[in-house]
């Protein structure tokens, strides 16, 4: 599985998600987006994510509302 660094993550995903939603490995991997050893993403927070989703989802909730 490729293996990304936080950074490379962003860039890739067009997302910015800060350090403290992830999981990050402790000892540093060999990043396949820039080719530095940096610590790599194992997985995200899910609660983080979950506020994250719901966050940039509520426009879409309050529309959805207004139409119904
Ligand atoms: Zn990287």
């Amino acid at each position: 599985m490729a293996e990304f660094c936080l950074d490379c993550w962003n860039k890739l995903t067009g997302t910015q998600y800060r350090p403290q939603y992830c999981i990050l490995s402790e000892e540093p991997e060999l990043c396949v987006g820039c080719g530095e050893w940096k610590p790599v993403l194992i997985r995200f927070r899910r609660r983080y994510l979950l506020a994250e989703w719901f966050h940039s989802n509520k426009a879409r909730f309050s529309r959805k509302k207004d139409k119904s």
